[in-house]
């Protein structure tokens, strides 16, 4: 996947994107990440990116040129002809999700949009971005953490990225629900015991506690996932023994 960051600070997404899994991601050859620095293009004497609201109020709003020049910048590099896929952070975009993780994760070019101050100019997201994307319900300085956030989550998504031993299949929101809890070694540490089934050797043993401890953790913690989760009838069974217990 190739991706166009248009940030007015590139090292505060490079170093987390630079690090671990998304680092050996880039090393393969699967991940092709550019940070084109917006400043750069801007063409006033002062490399101004920023400037007053129209109509008055407080803070400063990017202004369309340096933003439409790096993004013409971007656009020349790309392989492909149609409009690529432009994300705009915002706190004004849908929230992101797992779902929408694993959509971006199938593109194969993808365009970030980072905004400072009050945020960019309305006309930069009318004419270039298709997807404007929050991630979450609270406001950040600037749009390179949840950029950084929302590359982590796609590209470990993108196939070869995560190794034979880890798999996003089994993780929390891909079935629908939060996942089982994790025990390693030792056996026991400080009195704290890991549960029997999972020293049983018992597969379908496990996978029924694991299964039955997922339903748990999401029926206490985020209900709200049930009602979209593909659930079978067992699964429907064992939520209803919670409710009746709790
Ligand atoms: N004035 C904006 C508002 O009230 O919606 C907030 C601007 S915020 C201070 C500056 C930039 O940070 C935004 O343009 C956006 O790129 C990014 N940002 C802040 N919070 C975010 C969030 N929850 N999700 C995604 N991007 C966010």
């Amino acid at each position: 996947m190739i991706i166009k960051i248009l940030t007015l600070f590139p090292e505060m997404i490079k170093g987390p994107l630079n690090l671990s899994i998304i680092r050996n991601a880039q090393d393969k050859g699967l991940l092709d990440i550019e940070y084109i620095n917006i400043r750069d293009f801007a063409e006033n004497k002062h490399k101004k990116v920023d400037d007053y609201p129209y109509g008055g109020g407080a803070g400063m709003v990017m202004t369309p040129q340096p933003i439409f020049d790096s993004y013409d910048e971007a656009v020349k590099k790309l392989k492909v002809t149609k409009k690529p896929r432009t994300i705009y952070c915002s706190p004004k975009g849908k929230v992101f999700c797992q779902e929408l993780a694993l959509e971006l994760a199938k593109e194969e070019e993808l365009i970030f949009i980072c905004g400072h101050y009050e945020g960019i100019d309305q006309r930069i997201i009318d004419s270039l971005v298709t997807d404007e994307i929050s991630i979450g319900d609270y406001v950040l300085t600037g749009g390179e953490l949840p950029v950084a956030v929302i590359i982590d989550a796609i590209s470990r998504l993108i196939p070869g990225v995560l190794g034979q031993n880890e798999s996003f299949q089994e993780e929390s929101f891909y079935s629908g629900l939060l996942e089982y809890p994790h025990f390693t070694r030792p056996q026991s540490f400080r009195g704290l015991d890991v549960p029997s089934v999972l020293l049983s050797g018992n597969h379908k043993a496990i996978e029924g506690w694991r299964k039955s401890k997922s339903l748990e953790i999401t029926f206490k913690r985020r209900p709200d996932l049930l009602e979209k989760a593909n659930l079978t009838e067992e699964d429907k069974r064992i939520i209803d023994d919670f409710k009746k217990h709790s």
